[in-house]
């Protein structure tokens, strides 16, 4: 048998700072360091190479470009590695997750991402056990030896999560990442318990096909309780913007001043495209459920239906990264591209 082959990309994140003895706050440091914390990790067995973000960075600097060094580096290695780890701050990491999950198309071999709530170097860190179950779940197959996940999921204490199905659900627990709409893909107990029928099956064995353009004239808009047309108006007209998540209550509802869908209307005619995200943490947009949604939905308005926040925004940013024209971001919307939305 093989010894598994795989590569841990540091890019940062609380799992390997350590407290600056001046500020007294934590800053990413290297990773010999995080390594040098987890000498348990000999013990699995397999062959272990990794890459670092030079520097590396807390995951709030992450941005559309370091989601492409991360692609590529996946990409020049990709033949060479079972699967791969991607060490990650935990403030954005269900955007990184959801971003890479549409960058790697094709993708047929594990990604996971994880990272702690606690520095590796403190004694009640979780970041240990996170690192080494993540590179268990990198290295597991199935009973014909084909990779067990093939998709990009992210790893945190008792579960395994889709990636671009995630969000950061606590600042404290040790359990930060939910998915309200998806199963999770694997329970961790004294085993890894996976659950094979949730997780993503590419549907074809085409090659990998790494696309790094992600356009950011995209934005996100929350709707509240004594929101202005002045405030909305703004939000709505920033330069040059090509899409616009918008937040609404509950099933995809929001006022029902005609100013209110007036100004989305007046958008969406601009040729923007407005997606209809609600901002409850589980259930999905049903816009003609009410009338408050259904005049969204007359003033052009798209149903996000349960996707995230995280996805959404990154989805908008990646249709547009293709180049493609509004109608064909609409279309794409409807659908889900890896398992991003019930559809
Ligand atoms: N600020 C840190 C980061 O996202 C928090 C963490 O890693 O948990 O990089």
């Amino acid at each position: 048998m093989q010894r598994p082959r795989i590569l841990i990309i540091y890019t940062g994140g609380t799992i390997g700072m350590i407290e600056d003895p001046e500020t007294h706050t934590l800053r990413p440091f290297n990773f010999d360091h995080l390594i040098d914390n987890v000498p348990k990790v000999r013990f699995l067995g397999y062959d272990i190479d990794h890459v670092q973000f030079a520097p590396p960075i807390d995951s709030s600097d992450m941005d559309p470009a370091k989601w492409g060094e991360i692609c590529r580096i996946i990409e020049q290695n990709y033949s060479a590695y079972d699967g791969f780890v991607v060490l990650h701050g935990t403030d954005t990491m269900a955007y990184t997750a959801s971003a890479l999950s549409f960058m790697l198309d094709n993708l047929n071999k594990p990604v996971i991402i994880t990272g702690s709530q606690l520095p590796i170097g403190e004694v009640r860190t979780d970041g240990e056990e996170n690192l080494i179950t993540a590179l268990q779940i990198a290295a597991a197959t199935r009973h014909n030896g084909d990779p067990m996940v093939t998709e990009v999921a992210i790893l945190f204490e008792d579960y395994l999560w889709r990636g671009n199905r995630s969000t950061k659900m606590s600042a404290d627990n040790f359990n930060a990442f939910r998915s309200n709409n998806y199963p999770q893909l694997a329970r961790i107990g004294l085993g890894i318990l996976f659950n094979e029928d949730a997780l993503w099956r590419t549907p074809s064995r085409r090659p990998l096909n790494v696309r790094t353009d992600m356009d950011t004239a995209v934005t996100i808009v929350s709707v509240y309780p004594g929101i202005t047309e002045e405030a909305l108006r703004h939000q709505l007209s920033v330069p040059g913007v090509k899409g616009i998540v918008l937040k609404t209550y509950g099933a995809g509802n929001a006022p029902t001043a005609p100013w209110f869908e007036q100004a989305i209307a007046d958008t969406t005619a601009k040729g923007v495209v407005v997606l209809n995200v609600t901002q409850c943490v589980n259930g999905s947009i049903h816009e003609g459920r009410y009338s408050a949604g259904d005049r969204l939905w007359r003033a052009g308005v798209i149903s996000g239906q349960d996707i995230t926040t995280e996805a959404a925004i990154t989805k908008l940013m990646f249709l547009f990264g293709l180049g493609l024209g509004a109608e064909e971001v609409k279309h794409y919307l409807a659908d889900s591209l890896c398992g991003e939305m019930t559809v």
